[in-house]
């Protein structure tokens, strides 16, 4: 895996993929970035302004038309999910790129005051939100000559750290359900693989941080080099990997 990746102009032409969280932060600026370099875009996500919003940028931007899918990951059940296939299956045919971007951070704090309903959202938004979405998507995904499927891990989700209870152990969890999916198709197309995006300026950020100065920490913009290299077919034959978008 290259250290960076200049992404020729139309390298996601044709290619449909699905961003979760794609109203704000990463997701947002992945989903514009998907558009500009030619892929139809299907933007799901909490709140519908937010992905309205998106939707007019890419179009107004001269980008294939995206689909809309306001779903809320929290209380989502299996058979959202499948409606939501069957609807791609309909709209496009297939899929070609899942990214798991959505996530929740919760509160930080200590151990002994972990509440088990906040637990039990974190869990449910960022671990077993994307398990059910990748099962009820895998039928579209191998229409697709050359799936790719994108977790977002982070580096507490690879080395424990104080206060950061549930939101880690999830990290932890989403790198576990990559190597497990990545082992399970190690013989077939389909491939799947962890960002970590290392510190960078959102709204999640701000909440972890806040006295921290936002202006010196990399923007989403500065990660797209390696979420258009693992949804372009540059990455073909790369799986199982835990991948950090700001690297030492
Ligand atoms: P933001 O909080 O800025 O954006 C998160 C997005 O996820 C929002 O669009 C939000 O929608 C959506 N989302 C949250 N909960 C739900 C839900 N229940 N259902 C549907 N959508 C939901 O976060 P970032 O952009 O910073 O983070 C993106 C990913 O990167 C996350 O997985 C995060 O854990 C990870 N990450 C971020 C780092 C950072 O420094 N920023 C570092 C390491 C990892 P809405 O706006 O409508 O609520």
């Amino acid at each position: 895996v290259p250290s960076s990746y200049e992404a020729p102009a139309g390298v996601l032409k044709d290619k449909i993929i699905l961003i979760t969280g794609a109203g704000d932060g990463i997701g947002k600026t992945a989903a514009l970035t998907f558009a500009q370099y030619g892929a139809s875009v299907i933007l799901l996500g909490k709140t519908t302004a937010k992905l309205t919003a998106v939707y007019d940028e890419i179009v107004a931007a001269g980008g294939p038309e995206p689909a809309i899918v306001p779903l809320d990951l929290k209380g989502a059940t299996k058979k959202h999910y499948q409606d939501l296939a069957a609807t791609i299956q309909a709209e496009f045919g297939r899929l070609d790129g899942l990214l798991h971007n959505a996530g929740l951070l919760g509160v930080l704090t200590p151990f002994e005051h972990i509440d088990l309903p906040t637990w039990q959202d974190i869990m449910q938004v960022n671990v077993t939100a994307p398990m059910l979405l990748t099962q009820a998507l895998l039928p579209v995904l191998k229409l697709s000559t050359a799936p790719s499927i994108v977790f977002t891990s982070s580096g507490v989700g690879r080395k424990g750290r104080a206060f950061w209870g549930p939101y880690a152990v999830s990290k932890f969890a989403t790198e576990g359900l990559m190597q497990i999916i990545a082992d399970e198709y190690d013989n077939s197309a389909i491939r799947a693989n962890c960002i970590n995006p290392g510190a960078t300026r959102t709204s999640m950020r701000a909440k972890a941080y806040p006295g921290e100065d936002a202006q010196k920490l990399k923007t989403p913009a500065d990660l797209m080099w390696l979420y258009l290299y693992l949804m372009s077919n540059d990455s073909v034959g790369i799986t199982g990997q835990s991948l950090d978008a700001q690297p030492k």
